[in-house]
């Protein structure tokens, strides 16, 4: 029997092969029942001054708990919805929540926060970007100013498709983000003529500051921000060392663990309402 000849490399390799394919089949298939069945929800992270400490906006990160698989990262799914076009349904699922949401957080009398929501390039190419969250914000009565997206650098290898886009939401007021920036493609010459208004360094160069020649590439950036007018958010602040080096940077907004991880909406009011009391304690300190 095979069995007791023991496993040889391609059997092997085969049987890791299976399991792969089945997980992808099984979160390929679970997307589109997934979000008729409510098992996705979004976490908020806070952006917050790295100066004062307090929070100045928040960020939407998708979350799926499946039946079977338990919570799955969106590393894993997002491809996978890119894929198969799911993503416009979900994405479209994330923009009204957030704008819910926050709308509510609104109307509870907590600080008005920018959210801001992840937005897939396939979402842009799509053509229905603008009219759908157009329709969100009237029916949720969110003012357009509270709502941001954060795009990747994949955005500029297109520009014929998404500058006008870019344009309509920079008309409405909606503000843009660059993801994760400095990882992929950029062309700084794009960028300069794009209405972009922040930079979001991405973690990984965030995690090796503590090595010269990545503190200087993150300084780099920031000037880069700097000199094209844009905002610089830092990704990924796990230390303090890292907020004195991005604060000597000139870099004042950040977010990451040091801060608080991403949380659901509970936790995050929580926060909110931390804020709004040291808020006012200041107040009457003054
Ligand atoms: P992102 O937009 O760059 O989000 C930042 C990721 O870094 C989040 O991972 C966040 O939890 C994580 N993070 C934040 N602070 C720290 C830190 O201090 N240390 C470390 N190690 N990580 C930190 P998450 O939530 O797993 O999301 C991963 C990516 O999935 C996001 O990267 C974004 O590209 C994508 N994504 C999440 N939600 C959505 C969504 O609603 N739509 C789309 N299209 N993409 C989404
Ligand atoms: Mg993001
Ligand atoms: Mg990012
Ligand atoms: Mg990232």
């Amino acid at each position: 029997l095979a069995k007791d000849k023991g496993k040889n490399g391609f059997e092997f390799f085969n049987e890791q092969l299976n399991q792969i394919m089945s997980r992808r089949m099984t979160i390929e298939n679970g997307l589109q029942n997934g979000l008729r069945e409510g098992q996705f929800s979004l976490h908020y992270q806070p952006k917050v001054d790295l100066k004062t400490r307090q929070i100045i906006g928040m960020e939407a990160l998708l979350r799926w708990n499946h039946p079977e698989l338990g919570e799955i990262s969106p590393v894993e799914f997002i491809p996978v919805a890119e894929e198969t076009g799911h993503i416009i349904a979900i994405g479209e699922w994330v923009i009204r929540e957030a704008c819910r949401q926050n709308k509510r957080w609104q109307r509870k009398g907590l600080p008005f926060l920018p959210v801001a929501v992840n937005v897939s390039v396939k979402q842009f190419q799509n053509g229905k970007l603008l009219s759908y969250i157009k329709r969100v914000l009237h029916e949720t009565g969110m003012e357009s100013r509270y709502l941001e997206l954060e795009v990747t650098e994949s955005i500029m290898q297109d520009i014929h498709q998404s500058s006008p886009v870019l344009h309509d939401l920079r008309e409405m007021k909606i503000s843009i983000s660059i993801d994760d920036f400095g990882t992929g493609y950029s062309s700084l010459h794009i960028i300069q003529k794009l209405p972009v208004d922040t930079i979001k360094l991405d973690k990984s160069f965030i995690a090796e500051m503590e090595e010269p020649s990545q503190l200087a590439f993150v300084k780099s950036l920031i000037a880069l921000g700097e000199s094209l007018d844009l905002a610089v958010v830092a990704e990924g602040v796990e230390t303090e060392s890292q907020v004195n080096k991005l604060l000597d940077s000139r870099c004042r907004i950040g977010q990451g663990y040091l801060f608080s991880r991403p949380v659901p909406v509970d936790a995050f009011e929580e926060m909110m309402k931390d804020t709004l009391i040291n808020r006012e304690i200041r107040k009457l300190g003054t």
